[in-house]
């Protein structure tokens, strides 16, 4: 405990009042005196032993304060130097500690009164430490900030770890009204004020901050202000001198242009009346102004596209189907449809032409639309592509797989930033004509969502009671797609929008059997890659028996792409070969297939695997096409439990638990004990178990697994079979037949068991096929089981 006094506590002393702000021990300062006592006082104190109280006054008007108008609590201080003005004086002080005013002992000549020291209780903790620490970091964080200090104040509080010597001089610098001041003043304990002196200098620190961010805003603002300002006043005169420079030229060159291609587009009235509206608008308009560019590539579009060109229609019948035999082998039954199909568009076309046309007719001139189903790789764009060729017309493809968006269709309306014109409309410009073979691709793969349902812009597309006046959003005036001959392709039917199925006439292309595809190979897909890969027709054959193990061994397809790829991939070698100077061979054999395509794909058929119990053989029908499947039925000790796995779809699962149903139902006919299942847990599997199977045509082929596993009686697996089941054990008829007998055929089934109904199906199925297969119609289960079990 330092003590200012020595042994007598009490000390009469003169008082200075301060009307502003409080003196803080530990601190130096200079005070300024003007009242004559004031004066007095510090004078009487300079000249006896320099030291002087202070107090501060609560009221900073009252010009002779008594004892009441002071705080009690003030400073014992020493007056290090004086300088005397005219009017007022300025001492430099020093604080030395704290005191409390006892009593008033005289007013006159200046304010002298009875003091007791307060003692400074010195602490030490690491607590006290702590804020010590911490007090010093905020004061270098205010002064970044940029809280203005004396650089005395500065050095002094940076070296100083005496806890509180550091808190008195914080509290000096603290920027606080005289209540607050006076407040630190009177807390004694040093870990308090240290306390406090933080909070108010975090207090201030937020607020320095604060001005800070306000400052820098304010200053961006003005920036940018100023600017823009400056920026549009210069943009103004370039644009007055602009606009005097185009007064100066009634026309100028592009607007010239621009006319003579509006003219040239032989666009129909309304569309021409759309243009020069347009076109009047751009050469008033200020080639800076943004909409300058829109609406020049808006009139670009106007003038392009082919309002009246179209090939002429010269296509004679007998001519395309010349053509489509040409391009293609076998689709007999389709190329007859095609066939069929241009000879009513023809002579719908010539009958229109020789009649006066209404707006009725010019409706019915649209005929139905094409729509090619099938696997891919089976010629569906092909085909397309034939039928533009044997019509003398363009031909256009789009791809629809994906589209969620109707504007993708109809385009974007101008408003917006990069808008365009619809697929449709952007096909038929790139066509150049206005009766192109329009070909849309994948148009079961059509989605929808919240951008609109774009089915509904394609059914006005296709349908030929609208589509003469065909709107895009981004054209704004109608266009006639009446002359388009539309073809649209799918993998599968269902999921085609029902409406735009209703509107279409569906030609289902089935797949290829093997002999079909070694035709293909033979007469089309080798010559055309011989010439794809730089090599002349003829250069280089391949024989029979090399072709047909690519089909065989290579291949495993409705269609013929894997096939073609196969073979180009041969080719690419062999003119490898060649340009190498390599030596070649001139006839590719069956043993150099391995050598250039590799190990055999698909290396053993099923004839060539052996029969067994709990697999049945079973006909699917996928986007893929036609195609065979296992069913594996495996039985373990267990609780009655079924199991079905392979990435079955509701229905077919469904389709095994009434499998199941139908057994446990028959037990007695199928020679099984009543509870067989009881102690049994039956699993279902369909292998290649990442391909997702759905719908209830395997239900045939799962019962026979199922009996075959509890009966462990064998399956033939050459016997193909596909049908619905009833719990009753009926077999019921189901789609796809033409596909999954063609996948059977090639995948060597010589049997195939359909359910009765299905007999009408095989129609139209090749009579070759018809040659291979013994076709056995079912109406029960039980006429399947005694087919595919074995004895
Ligand atoms: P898709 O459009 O059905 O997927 P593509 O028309 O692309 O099939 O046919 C794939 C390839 O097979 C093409 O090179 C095509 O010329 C050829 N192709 C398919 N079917 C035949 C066929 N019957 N005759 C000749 N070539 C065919």
């Amino acid at each position: 405990m330092a003590t200012l006094f020595g042994p007598k506590k009490e000390k009469i002393l003169p008082i200075g009042a301060i009307r502003q702000g409080v003196v803080f021990p530990h601190t130096e300062l200079v005070l300024t005196f003007g009242r004559p006592q004031s004066i007095a006082a510090v004078e009487a104190a300079f000249k006896s032993n320099r030291i002087i109280c202070f107090f501060s006054q609560k009221n900073p008007q009252v010009e002779n304060p008594a004892k009441e108008d002071l705080y009690q609590i003030g400073t014992l201080a020493r007056v290090e130097r004086l300088l005397r003005t005219e009017t007022e004086i300025h001492a430099w002080v020093k604080g030395l500690g704290r005191i409390q005013l006892e009593s008033l002992e005289a007013t006159e000549p200046f304010l002298v009164g009875q003091v007791v020291e307060i003692p400074e209780i010195i602490e030490d903790s690491p607590e006290i430490r702590a804020l010590t620490n911490n007090l010093v970091k905020s004061f270098q964080k205010a002064i970044n900030l940029g809280k203005s200090v004396d650089a005395m104040s500065v050095m002094h509080l940076l070296g100083e770890n005496n806890p509180a010597l550091l808190a008195d001089q914080i509290s000096y610098i603290l920027e606080l009204k005289t209540v607050d001041k006076q407040k630190l003043l009177e807390t004694f304990p040093v870990k308090k004020r240290l306390f406090k002196a933080s909070e108010f200098l975090a207090r201030e620190t937020k607020i320095l901050q604060l001005e800070r961010t306000i400052a820098s805003k304010t200053q961006k603002k003005f920036d940018k202000g100023m600017r823009e300002a400056v920026l549009r006043e210069r943009k103004k005169t370039i644009e007055e001198e602009l606009g005097k420079l185009k007064k100066g030229e009634d026309e100028d060159e592009e607007t010239r242009e621009l006319k003579q291609k509006i003219k040239q587009a032989k666009m129909p009235q309304i569309v021409a009346k759309k243009a020069h509206k347009e076109l009047k608008r751009l050469s008033n308009m200020n080639p800076n102004h943004p909409e300058f560019g829109y609406i020049r590539s808006y009139l670009d579009w106007l003038t392009e596209m082919p309002w009246s060109i179209a090939t002429p229609n010269n296509a004679s019948v007998t001519r395309a189907a010349k053509i489509l035999n040409e391009d293609h082998y076998g689709l007999k039954k389709i190329k007859e449809r095609i066939v069929e199909y241009l000879a009513v568009m023809k002579l719908k076309e010539k009958r229109k032409e020789s009649i006066k046309k209404t707006k009725e007719e010019e409706k019915q001139r649209g005929s139905t639309i094409l729509c090619f189903v099938g696997p891919p790789g089976v010629g569906k764009t092909s085909i397309g592509k034939s039928i533009a060729r044997a019509l003398g017309r363009k031909f256009v493809r789009m791809s629809l797989g994906g589209i969620r968006d109707e504007a993708e269709i109809r385009g974007h309306r101008r408003t917006y930033v990069g808008a365009l014109p619809g697929r449709i409309i952007q096909g038929i410009k790139n066509s150049g004509t206005n009766n192109p073979v329009f070909m849309l691709d994948e148009i079961d793969k059509v989605g929808t969502d919240f951008r609109g349902d774009p089915s509904a812009a394609l059914l006005e597309a296709l349908d030929p009671e609208q589509n003469f006046e065909f709107s895009d959003h981004y054209l704004e005036v109608p266009f006639d797609l009446s002359r388009v001959m539309f073809i649209t392709t799918a993998n599968v039917l269902h999921t085609v929008p029902p409406a735009l199925r209703d509107r279409m006439e569906i030609i289902g292309f089935p797949g290829y059997t093997e002999e079909e595809k070694f035709n293909i190979a033979k007469k089309f897909l080798w010559g055309k890659q011989l010439l794809a890969n730089g090599l002349k027709k003829g250069e280089v054959k391949i024989d029979n028996q090399a072709l047909y193990e690519v089909v065989r061994r290579y291949t495993r397809e409705a269609g013929v792409r894997e096939l073609e790829r196969s073979l180009a991939s041969i080719c690419r070698k062999i003119a490898r070969k060649v340009a190498e100077k390599k030596k070649i061979k001139k006839t590719v054999t069956k043993t150099d297939v391995a050598k250039y395509l590799g190990p055999r794909k698909y290396s053993s058929t099923l004839a060539e695997k052996k029969n067994e119990t709990g697999i049945a053989t079973g006909l699917a029908y996928t986007e893929a096409g036609g195609d065979i499947i296992f069913i594996e039925v495996g039985l373990m000790p267990g609780k009655g439990r079924l199991l079905l796995t392979g990435k079955l779809g509701q229905v077919m699962k469904e389709s095994g638990k009434a499998a199941l149903s139908y057994v446990r139902s028959h037990w007695k006919q199928l020679g099984l004990k009543q509870d067989f299942y009881e102690d049994l847990d039956i699993h279902i599997h369909v292998p290649e178990g990442a391909v997702p199977k759905d719908g209830p045509s395997a239900g045939v082929a799962i019962t026979a697994a199922l009996v075959s596993a509890l009966t462990k009686r064998k399956i033939n697996r050459l016997v193909g079979m596909t049908g619905e089941i009833t719990l009753r054990g009926r077999a019921l008829e189901v789609g796809g037949i033409k596909e999954k007998v063609i996948a059977a055929h090639r995948a060597g089934l010589r049997t195939i068991v359909l359910p009765k109904d299905n007999k009408k199906d095989l129609v139209d199925v090749s009579s070759k096929i018809k040659k291979d297969i013994n076709f056995v119609f079912a109406s029960r289960l039980d006429d399947v089981l005694r087919v595919v079990l074995t004895k």
